[in-house]
């Protein structure tokens, strides 16, 4: 279905993923419309599909931007934090800081989205990405958006506790760390490697099986997991030698 929802321009992609039910959040919507998918794609940027941006890594579908924060929504208010693991071309981490940033008053705005990335090269790129917009490159003057190289299956331990926490790559398994680095109320999106009744992964067997899940850790610091829909992600690993 994906392919139908595409545009020709950002705003015409963002419109017909509204319409035909991809992103159903207002917020979302307008956040989604305020960053140039143009500026983080190198090819069909406007095409409702994952596009490769070098080093193993390709941009996430732009729907499945969308179900992120809408899964995440509750923890995106202005002046919340949040951590992006896997930020790959940046354009994610500037969606979430549209959400989370609080640029209203003249003071160091409140909000601060951290994107973590295990390759400096693509580090380099999101920042770069970043800089091509002038509300990006506010974000990035005032710190309000950072891009870190580092494992980010180790989180960002320096900037938690975090609201949310988005994992663009696919793990072996629910980071302890990073349940750990998650406020109470906090929310964690996060592809897993499913695994079999016996516990062998399943893309060994398959070649594939991924599952969103859903962490949250409530106001009493206790974690309810949910698994809610099936994916496929570049997995979360070692870098490359
Ligand atoms: N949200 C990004 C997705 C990029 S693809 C986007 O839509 O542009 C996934 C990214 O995860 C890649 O950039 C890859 O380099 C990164 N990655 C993989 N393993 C990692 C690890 N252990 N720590 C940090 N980043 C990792």
């Amino acid at each position: 279905m994906a392919w139908y929802c595409s545009g020709s321009t950002n705003n015409e992609l963002i419109e017909n993923l509204f319409k035909e039910g991809l992103i159903k959040d207002e917020r979302v919507k307008q956040a989604m419309m305020a960053v140039d998918r143009g500026h983080y794609a190198p090819s069909r940027p406007y095409s409702d599909s994952p596009q490769p941006i070098g080093y193993g890594a390709t941009i996430s579908a732009p729907h499945m931007h969308g179900h992120a924060c809408e899964y995440l929504i509750n923890h995106l208010k202005p002046g919340s934090r949040v951590l992006d693991i896997g930020s790959g071309s940046g354009y994610l981490t500037h969606v979430l800081a549209c959400l989370a940033v609080d640029t209203s008053s003249s003071d160091r705005p409140k909000g601060q989205v951290i994107g973590v990335d295990h390759i400096q090269e693509l580090v380099t790129l999101a920042h770069d990405n970043m800089m091509k917009s002038k509300q990006g490159k506010k974000l990035l003057e005032t710190e309000s958006v950072k891009f870190i190289k580092a494992d980010g299956r180790l989180g960002w331990p320096e900037g938690a506790p975090y609201d949310a926490i988005h994992v663009g790559a696919a793990a072996q398994e629910l980071h302890p760390l990073l349940v750990e680095q998650l406020r109470s109320p906090g929310r964690m999106f996060i592809p897993v490697n499913a695994e079999d009744a016996q516990g062998t992964l399943a893309r060994t067997v398959f070649g594939g099986g991924q599952y969103i899940w859903v962490v949250d850790k409530k106001e009493d610091g206790s974690i309810h997991k949910e698994k809610v829909f099936q994916v496929s992600y570049v997995p979360l690993t070692d870098p490359p030698k």
